[in-house]
């Protein structure tokens, strides 16, 4: 009988040998019997903990996965191991402020970052065939929630001989498949949804292309960016529960970006779900299955916006994203992000949809 990815994900460590733990043990050794081959004696190369998880994360993509730190370590890892013969790296204006800071910081050993909007597909054609390039995708962005159309995106990097990099982390494995549009690799925090219970720092590269999951797990091995056991133990046990807390909290941010968009107050909601004409298609085909947790709107003034976020009795006051628990911040609080200053950006959590939607309207009856 073959199972879905989901179904296998839910017993993903489990060896189904009689007497041995369903689930998977927690190791936290640091070295390992090894009389033959040294490297798998020590637990900066391999764990059996993390090889579970990256079990689990490839069974969602049909492909290899690595397990790193975090989601900036894993970035680190795949811009190192896709720096050699290419002289830029063409991203998102819009994207992740980390991965821009941290392309620029890597440039002494590589590739010059570019920013382009990838919604432009004539800018990001002609970016990419100024220079050989490494394409890095996000879409959704974060925290903008611009949508790219992967498949185009695909054909352009394809035809300029780069590869494609997507940042998943926002809409993870279960909406969206990158790999499927002809992504060389999904990067992840798995920090946010894909562990789900704000608890882990962690990340990990998603690829097809043996060689470069061989490269980046060297870098790794080199660089010494390993997830803790723990981590990659809560990790496995969140990613299990992945695919009901992504529908649920996809339910719950298209309602409250809906209730946004009709509140008097909001100058703008930006959420993949709201979008019309070609760019709403596009969400559609490439996330049929729904549109994420994490959606934004902004207010009149950056103090408008820190008062509605401080008046919140039920969404907690933080940064990041993809847990059980709503948050929320103003964005610009942050000094290297570029997005407009009175925009809130939420991410949606699990509770009931009615009670979040009235914390956010008596916060906003508040300023
Ligand atoms: N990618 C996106 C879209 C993110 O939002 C973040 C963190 O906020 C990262 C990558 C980096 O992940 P980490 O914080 O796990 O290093």
């Amino acid at each position: 009988m073959s199972y879905s990815a989901q179904s296998r994900l839910v017993h993903a460590g489990g060896s189904g040998v009689s007497g041995e733990p369903v689930v998977p043990a927690l190791v936290l050794s640091s070295i390992f019997y090894s009389q033959g081959e040294p490297a798998s004696g020590y637990a900066r190369n391999s764990n059996p903990v993390w090889e579970d998880l990256e079990t689990a994360l490839g069974m969602l993509e049909q492909a290899e996965a690595v397990v790193f730190a975090s989601g900036q370590a894993a970035s680190m890892a795949l811009m190192l191991a896709l720096a050699k013969g290419r002289s830029r790296i063409v991203m998102p204006a819009d994207g992740y402020y980390g991965a821009r800071v941290l392309a620029d910081r890597l440039r002494p050993h590589g590739a010059e970052p570019v920013t382009a909007d990838l919604r432009d597909l004539v800018a990001v054609k002609d970016a990419l065939a100024a220079a050989p390039a490494v394409l890095w995708a996000e879409t959704p962005s974060n925290p903008l929630l611009n949508v790219a159309d992967l498949g185009r995106l695909g054909e352009l990097a394809s035809a300029a001989g780069a590869p494609m990099i997507v940042d998943n982390t926002v809409a993870t494995a279960i909406l969206q498949r990158p790999l499927d549009w002809g992504a060389a690799a999904s990067l992840y925090s798995l920090t946010k949804a894909a562990a789900g219970h704000s608890d882990v720092i962690l990340g990990a590269v998603v690829s097809r292309d043996s060689e470069l999951i061989a490269e980046v797990r060297s870098w790794r091995s080199n660089g010494g960016g390993i997830a803790g056991p723990v981590e990659a133990w809560l990790g496995l046990r969140g990613l299990k529960t992945l695919p009901l807390r992504i529908e649920r909290q996809s339910q719950n941010a298209q309602l409250i970006a809906e209730h946004l968009a009709a509140h008097p107050g909001v100058r703008a909601v930006h959420y993949p779900g709201l979008l019309t004409g070609a760019a709403g298609a596009v969400a559609r085909t490439q996330m049929p299955a729904g549109f994420g947790p994490l959606l934004s709107f902004e207010l009149g003034s950056a103090a408008a916006a820190d008062a509605v976020v401080a008046a919140s009795t039920l969404i907690a006051p933080a940064t990041s994203l993809g847990g059980v628990e709503s948050t929320w911040e103003r964005r610009g609080r942050w000094p290297a992000e570029t997005a407009p200053a009175g925009l809130i950006r939420l991410s949606a959590g699990i509770e009931t949809a009615a009670d979040l939607i009235a914390d956010i309207d008596s916060a906003l009856g508040a300023v």
